[in-house]
């Protein structure tokens, strides 16, 4: 465990231990003699499902998976079933009476499945008000009445268009005036509004930023806190009108400085300066919070204002747990409870310790945390009745009565909204309430000690837990001992200011060197030609990025002639070495990471996200080939038989062409070369035409990472020519081909025939076109839907193999899909690359321009234009607007032909069946998809759907080297695997050895 924060101010340790024991102790005693929260009584239907759920982490993943998906499902038949493809399973440890009523349930579907759906929704209207305005009203009332006070927040959908957005602002505004023509009539005050200061704003509404602009990215604030400051004011102008209270929650890292910056602004422009009130959540789990807390209240005392700081532990651990663990991030949540706890209680004292300046809110339900902030507040002198304490609604009802008895202010969270869509509320609650670590399940259903649920997080062992899980106890290190040793590159984390101004500064730095020439590189000598090409910026075709040397046959003789030369002695380095100037080159890529990825923004389109992943791709290339070759470098030995030796190992191809696209601009062309070399071979690459500068750099970095001259050598120009001279060529062992079907297949033909004089047969690693298929079933998740197919269809203007151009939407979800789906495309930014937070740029060249819209007249005329997106009215750049088309025939050239653009055919299915074979009626099969929450649709899925890389949940682009290995089948590829283990094999040819070890009827002992 990292060392425990601790603020015990002057007063000794001890004795603050023992009031925060006598603190809790009242407390503890005072609930003892109240109701237990019925969540947790054993009796009943919720009862009966906590006390499983505790005992089972199984049952409890399934039953929680299944009151996610239950909104969607709008028939008996189909909660029924879902019921039983999650719970009736073998994993599933059920008690024989509930598997009995799930057998039943079958013949009986529509008395059950409306039954649990009814019993669902009782459960979520404990920690939720409902969208009825006179029973929000009530329960507001009622709290009132009990002298509680309430804060409100709007629950619904994940937003992820501009009129979503806007939906959202106007529901906090309608909440905000609902609740102000009640309130002024309940008087008395409510005694939780009546601070040692006087009374606060009765009406207390949450909001989350995340609801009141759909199109935040990391890479560009500044236009976030431009679009939700617009949302913002409305909302704060009338809540000073109504003299409201309003608090910003705080929701995933990710957005948290941009939360705490826009908190900042919204209350420092000049109509907010002395009103309304407002506040804001600190999450004590994460570790760098302290800063925030304490910059937040020096910003607070020179303004000479107060503001509320509502302190919680936070409600997002598992996600930032897992996301940072993925994307190698540093995680920024404590490891262990008790970090979280001890943390909490340090914050707890520096918020009492500033109460000149801050109205604490402490948000807990945790008695230990409680009786600590108390016992605090005692040793600074802070009156009891100058802070709050926040819980929330349907949890832990008895913390609330006795902290009432103890004349302290009480406020409940109260979400606001219909109850289905608030599901993923409701699992969230659930998930906490059944937590192991959670001090709700420890105090009432394990029934641990008071000792134990006031033991201070500071003390070994200090937490109210009976698991001492870790992190990555919690997550399993998921680690196989048999792959080779390898780490993907973390992506840039553009929520960081200083990476942010790292690419602006190189993009800066590149336009000062534009029109720079790159040389052809044969035997690392530079080579200059009579022609050049310009590469031109597809935002700007009067930009001419640089320009590249045209080789001619001559040029290719010379490569082929140097990389003949270089190969052998290259083969005969160790592997050691050979990985070793890979592993270099990583570490120049990582160097120049910003500089490279400026370039690729420039010379590809990329936009700054996709670029920054294109560069750590190469990056992985380079160290996964490495570790892969380290690893095949050990002879394997085939069969232990007495007095024989029989081992396998691979030996390298020769020498071979690599032909790259422009679209992965380094990480392909990189991946290609790195796997031929590390394996033993030369190579000489030709990258494509858009993207020579690019070829370049990547190019000079494996001369200084110490290749030796003529293993690589770059050969820019035309393909018709040099390309197709070199893939015919006898002298040529292998291709490495990335690109069009069309072309692909020319080199699959003319590698197949042999030449007088050709010593090898060659073996050609081609990887093709797509035309890749994303299933949305009718109980898909539509929030990750919807943007899913966005990103995977839309990302860098669909140019990539892998990217989504037919969507298949079962019938029961088709209409709501589709209707988020274009709002959602109708709010993705559309500009030059350069700009960051477009998602959608320019294409690469004039001649894909006019190729993509032509193929969206013909478009129009085989399908329905569903919507188009408007582009910026700029005659140089190469915009095509992105496109969606329904009522897509099967036979039509849209649903067939692969696009390479921002084109999108939606198609709807009547069952999943008839969805499943309407994606694989293709010549292709690189990638695709399914959104679904119906276990039995997932398996089918797996089973059946005919692709190279399928993903399920999630958006069909972006494979990460090692994790996924890249390629398709059919017409999308030879099935080679780029990133995968069994990729380098392609290179090399395996060999056999087997030794007699008998000598005259004697074998060594140790071959026996
Ligand atoms: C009124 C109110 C408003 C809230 N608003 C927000 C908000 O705006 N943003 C937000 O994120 N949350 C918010 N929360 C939720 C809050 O962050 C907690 O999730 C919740 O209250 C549980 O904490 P606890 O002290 O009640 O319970 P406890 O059981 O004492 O603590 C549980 C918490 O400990 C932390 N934890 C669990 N396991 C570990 C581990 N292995 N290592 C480190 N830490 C761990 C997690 O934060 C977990 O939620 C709010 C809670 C309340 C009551």
């Amino acid at each position: 465990m990292a060392t425990a924060p601790s603020s015990t101010g002057n007063k000794p340790a001890a004795d603050i231990e023992t009031a925060v024991r006598q603190r809790g102790a009242e407390i503890l005693g005072l609930m003892d003699a109240a109701d237990s929260p019925s969540l947790f009584s054993r009796k009943g239907f919720y009862g009966a499902l906590m006390d499983w759920s505790l005992r089972d982490e199984h049952f409890k993943t399934q039953l929680f998976r299944f009151v996610d998906v239950l909104p969607m499902l709008n028939t008996s038949s189909e909660i029924s079933r879902h019921l039983k493809e999650y719970l009736d399973n073998d994993r599933v440890n059920l008690s024989p009476a509930l598997r009995l009523a799930l057998k039943a349930s079958a013949g009986a579907s529509w008395l059950f499945g409306s039954g649990v759906k009814a019993q669902v929704t009782g459960l979520a209207r404990q920690f939720m008000l409902g969208n009825d305005e006179k029973e929000i009203v009530a329960t507001l009332r009622k709290l009132h009445e009990q002298d509680i006070a309430f804060t409100v927040d709007v629950l619904g959908e994940a937003v992820v268009s501009e009129a979503e957005a806007d939906e959202y602002s106007t529901r906090y505004l309608k909440l905000m005036e609902l609740i102000a023509t009640e309130t002024p009539n309940w008087l008395p005050a409510c005694k939780s509004n009546l601070s040692a200061r006087g009374p606060v704003p009765p009406l207390n509404l949450s909001v989350k930023i995340s609801a009141l602009y759909s199109q935040i990215h990391p890479t560009d604030p500044e236009t976030a806190i431009e679009k939700l400051s617009a949302r913002l004011r409305r909302i704060l102008r009338r809540a000073k009108e109504l003299g409201a209270f309003i608090n910003f929650d705080m929701e995933s890292y990710a957005l948290k400085n941009l939360t705490l910056r826009l908190f900042k602004a919204m209350f420092d422009e000049p109509e907010f300066a002395s009103a309304p009130a407002g506040g804001l959540a600190v999450q004590a789990y994460l570790k760098d919070c302290e800063a925030d807390l304490r910059d937040l209240m020096a910003w607070a005392r020179e303004r000479k204002r107060r503001i509320t700081v509502r302190l919680v532990k936070g409600a997002y651990w598992d996600y930032e747990t897992v996301m940072a663990q993925q994307r190698h991030w540093p995680v920024p949540v404590f490891e262990h409870k008790a970090e979280t706890d001890a943390n909490f209680e340090k914050l707890s004292a520096v918020l009492l310790e500033n109460d000149d300046v801050v109205d604490a809110a402490f948000g807990t339900h945790n008695v230990r945390s409680i009786a600590h902030a108390l016992a605090q507040a005692e040793r600074l002198g802070v009156p009891q009745r100058n802070f709050e304490f926040q819980m929330l609604c349907g949890m832990a009802d008895s913390i609330k009565t006795s902290l009432l008895q103890m004349d302290c202010r009480v406020r409940e969270y109260c979400p606001v909204g219909e109850l289905l869509p608030g599901m993923a509320y409701l699992v969230r609650r659930l998930l906490e309430n059944t937590s192991n670590e959670g001090f709700l399940a420890n105090k009432f259903a394990k029934g641990a000690s008071p000792e134990a649920l006031l033991r201070n997080p500071r003390e070994p062992g200090g937490t109210t837990s009976t698991s001492s899980q870790t992190t990555s106890e919690k997550s399993g290190t998921r680690w196989n001992a048999s792959l080779p040793a390898f780490r993907n590159e973390p992506p840039t984390d553009f929520t960081i200011a200083a990476e942010r101004e790292k690419l602006s500064a190189a993009l800066k730095e590149l336009r000062r060197k534009l029109g720079r020439r790159q040389p052809l590189i044969i035997n690392h000598k530079s080579v200059t030609t009579e022609a050049w090409l310009p590469s031109l910026n597809p935002a700007d075709q009067k930009e001419i990025v640089g320009l590249a040397a045209q080789a001619t046959i001559t040029e290719a003789e010379s490569a082929l002639a140097s990389a003949r030369a270089a190969q052998p002695a290259w083969a005969r380095w160790p592997v050691e070495q050979r990985a070793g100037i890979l592993e270099r080159t990583a570490t120049l890529l990582r160097r120049d990471k910003a500089a490279l990825a400026a370039l690729e923004v420039l010379e590809a389109g990329k936009n700054w996200t996709e670029a920054d992943g294109d560069v750590a791709e190469a990056i992985d290339f380079c160290n996964f080939y490495a570790a892969v070759m380290r690893e095949l470098d050990r002879p394997q030995r085939t069969q232990l038989v007495a007095g024989e030796s029989n081992f396998q190992h691979w030996w390298p191809r020769g020498v071979g062409i690599v032909i790259a696209p422009w679209n992965f601009p380094l990480a392909i062309l990189a991946g290609m070369t790195a796997a031929a070399v590390v394996a033993g071979n030369a190579v000489i690459m030709k990258p494509s035409d858009q993207t020579p500068l690019i070829a370049g750099r990547w190019m000079t970095l494996l001369m200084e990472a110490g290749l030796p001259a003529g293993v690589v050598n770059l050969l820019t120009g035309p393909g018709g020519s040099v390309g197709a001279h070199l893939v015919a060529h006898p002298q040529i062992d292998f291709i490495a081909f990335t690109g069009s079907k069309e072309i692909g297949v020319k080199i699959w033909e003319t590698a197949g025939r042999t030449l007088p004089g050709q010593a090898n047969l060659k073996k050609v690693v081609c990887e093709m076109g797509g035309k890749n298929c994303l299933i949305v079933d009718g109980d898909a998740d539509l929030d990750e839907a919807v943007m899913g197919a966005i990103h995977s269809a839309f990302g860098y203007q669909g140019q990539k193999c892998s990217a989504l151009s037919r969507l298949v939407v079962l019938a029961d979800n088709y209409d709501r899909f589709l209707e988020r789906l274009v709002a959602a495309a109708n709010s993705m930014p559309v500009g030059p690359a350069e700009a960051p937070g477009n998602l959608v740029g320019p294409v690469i060249n004039r001649d894909a321009q006019r190729r993509i819209l032509a193929l969206i007249e013909t478009g129009k005329t085989e399908a329905k234009l569903a919507w188009q997106g408007r582009v910026p009215a700029d005659p140089d750049a190469c915009y095509v607007p992105p496109t969606i088309f329904t009522e897509v025939p099967a036979t039509s050239r849209l649903f067939r032909e692969e696009i390479f653009g921002p084109v999108l055919s939606v198609s709807k299915a009547k069952s999943f069946g008839e969805a499943l074979a309407l994606a694989n009626d293709s010549e292709f099969a690189l990638t695709g998809g399914l959104y679904s929450r119906s276990p039995v649709n997932l398996e089918r899925a797996k089973a059946e759907f005919v692709c190279g890389n399928l993903y399920l949940n999630r958006p069909i682009t972006g494979a990460m080297v090692g994790r996924q290995p890249f390629g398709g089948f059919k017409m999308s590829g030879g099935g080679t695997k780029a990133g995968g283990r069994e990729y380098l094999q392609n290179f090399l040819s395996p060999r056999a050895i087997t030794e007699n070890l008998l000598r005259r009827g004697f074998a060594p002992a140790d071959e026996m």
